[in-house]
C-alpha cells in the first residue's frame, strides 16, 4: 500500500526546482532500462539468520563461529561487499565469492530530501528496476526521536487503486526478502540513525508477496532488531491472506486500506475490491483481532466529494460497530497526484468527518502530511526515471492470487 502518495503532493518537476530540496545524489540518466536478469537470487547473505549463516560457514569448511562474524558484519557493521569483510580470512571471502554469494545491498540511484527532513530514496535493484523507500523522522517535544522507514514490497503494483501513482505505473515483480530489508538499512545509512518503525506502505501490495514480507519481517525483527510492535503491514485486501497472516501470530499491526464505508463506493476507488466483498474483509479482520489480540487499523483516504461526507463517516461508524471492537481509523487527506481526477478535501471536511466518528465512539487519528515537497506521489519518482512501462509476469502474478485480479 502506498503511504508514499500521502507524503507528497507537488509534482516532481516543481519539487526539484524548489529551493527547499536538497538533492543528495547526482541526477543520472533520465531513462533506465530494466534488464532481464534472473531475479530470484538464493545466493544473497542479507536476509539470512545467524543460524543459516553458521550453516553456510560449515558448508564451506569453516567453523560455525564464522557465521556469527558474518551476521555481525552484515547487520551491525552493515558491510556491503564480501571483500570488505576484513575480519574473515581471505580464503573464506574468496570461497564465498567463487560460490556466487554476495551481500545483497543495492545502490541508491536518487535521493530527495524535503524541508521537513523526510527523505525519499530510489534504490536500483540488481535487474536495474527501481523501487522507492521513504525515511520519515519525527522528533517529539519530550526529546524522543522516531525514524520510520516506509518500505516497498513489489516493483510497481498490479492493483491499480484509482488514486495511486504506483498503480498507474504498472507492475513488474515481487521483491525478495533482502530487497525489502536493504531499504531499511539504506534509510539508517542516510540518517545515520537506527530505524525505529517500519511500515509496509510503499510500492506494492504486501499480501501479494506474503512469503518475502514474512521473511523480511523476521529478519527486521531478529537481525536488525526492530520490535514487532513497531512494524505495520498494510493491505488493500487480498482474499485468504489475512487469515494466513494471522496464523503467524505476529505482534505487528495490520492496516487495511478501506477508503469507503460500503462495497459499491469501494469498488470505484479500489478495483480489486470486486474480488473481496467488504463483509468478507470485515469478518477476516475480526478473526485477525480474535487470533492475535492486535487491533486492526483502517486507513481511509479522504477524497473530496467522493467519500468525505459526514454521511460516509456515519456509515463507516455503523460498519465498524457491526463488526465489534478492536479497530482504529486513520484518516488520510488525499494529496493530489499529477493527472489525478481526485482533490484534497478542505480541513473543515476532514474535521467534520473525524468528529462524526469520534462522537460515535470510534477511535480516530488524522495522518499528518509529511514531505510535501520531497517529490511527487508514491510511484511518480520511480516513474520519472524508469520510463519503460513495467511488464508483469502474469503467470508469476496469477500464481500468487487465489482469485483473479478484478481490475
Ligand atoms: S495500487 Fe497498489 S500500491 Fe497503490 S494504493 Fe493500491 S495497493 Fe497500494
Amino acid at each position: 500500500m502506498a503511504l508514499l502518495q500521502h507524503l507528497c503532493s507537488a509534482p516532481l518537476t516543481r519539487a526539484i526546482r524548489s529551493r527547499s530540496l536538497a538533492l543528495s545524489s547526482r541526477t543520472m540518466s533520465t531513462t533506465l532500462s530494466p534488464t532481464r536478469v534472473a531475479h530470484v537470487d538464493s545466493h544473497v547473505l542479507l536476509g539470512m539468520s545467524e543460524q543459516e549463516l553458521q550453516q553456510l560457514s560449515l558448508d564451506l569448511g569453516q567453523q560455525s563461529y564464522r557465521g556469527k562474524q558474518l551476521h555481525h558484519l552484515i547487520y551491525k557493521r552493515k558491510v556491503k561487499e564480501i571483500q570488505h569483510f576484513s575480519q574473515l580470512p581471505q580464503a573464506f571471502r574468496n570461497d564465498l565469492q567463487e560460490g556466487g554469494w554476495r551481500v545483497g545491498r543495492s545502490s541508491i540511484y536518487q535521493s530527495v530530501t524535503a524541508a521537513d527532513g523526510t527523505v525519499k530514496l530510489l534504490i536500483k535493484l540488481a535487474d536495474n528496476r527501481l523501487v522507492e523507500t521513504v525515511g520519515i523522522p519525527v522528533e517529539h517535544d519530550k526529546g524522543s526521536f522516531r525514524l520510520t522507514a516506509c518500505v516497498s514490497s513489489q516493483v510497481g503494483c498490479p492493483l491499480r487503486c484509482s488514486f495511486c501513482a504506483t498503480g498507474k505505473g504498472g507492475y513488474s515483480r515481487n521483491l525478495q526478502r533482502h530487497e525489502i530489508v536493504e531499504q531499511v538499512l539504506a534509510i539508517e545509512e542516510i540518517f545515520k540513525q537506527r530505524v525505529t518503525n517500519v511500515v509496509f506502505m510503499g510500492m506494492g501490495e504486501p499480501m501479494l508477496n506474503l512469503k518475502s514480507v514474512i521473511e523480511a519481517h523476521r529478519c527486521l525483527n531478529k537481525d536488525v532488531q526492530i520490535g514487532q510492535r513497531m512494524i505495520t503491514i498494510s493491505s488493500v485486501g487480498v482474499p485468504n491472506t489475512i487469515k494466513k497472516l494471522a496464523s503467524y501470530k505476529l505482534q505487528s499491526t495490520l492496516a487495511i486500506s478501506l477508503h469507503a464505508p460500503n462495497q459499491k463506493l469501494r469498488e470505484t476507488i479500489v478495483p480489486s475490491a470486486k474480488s473481496y466483498p467488504l463483509d468478507a474483509i470485515m469478518k477476516d479482520c475480526r478473526d485477525y483481532f480474535l487470533e492475535t489480540s492486535r487491533r486492526v487499523s483502517f486507513e481511509y483516504t479522504l477524497l473530496a466529494g467522493v467519500n468525505d461526507a459526514v454521511e460516509h463517516a456515519i456509515e463507516l461508524a455503523e460498519l465498524l460497530h457491526e463488526w465489534g471492537p478492536g479497530y482504529h481509523v486513520n484518516l488520510i487527506p488525499f494529496n493530489p497526484i499529477e493527472g489525478s481526477e481526485f482533490q484534497r478535501p478542505y480541513n473543515k471536511a476532514v474535521q467534520a468527518f473525524a468528529g462524526a466518528l469520534e462522537s460515535r465512539k470510534v477511535t480516530v487519528s488524522v495522518r499528518q502530511t509529511r514531505g510535501l515537497d520531497a517529490s511527487a506521489a508514491c510511484g511518480q519518482l520511480r516513474n520519472e526515471f524508469q520510463k519503460i512501462p513495467l511488464q508483469s509476469d502474469s503467470n508469476n502474478l496469477q500464481s500468487q492470487l487465489d482469485v483473479p485480479i478484478a481490475c
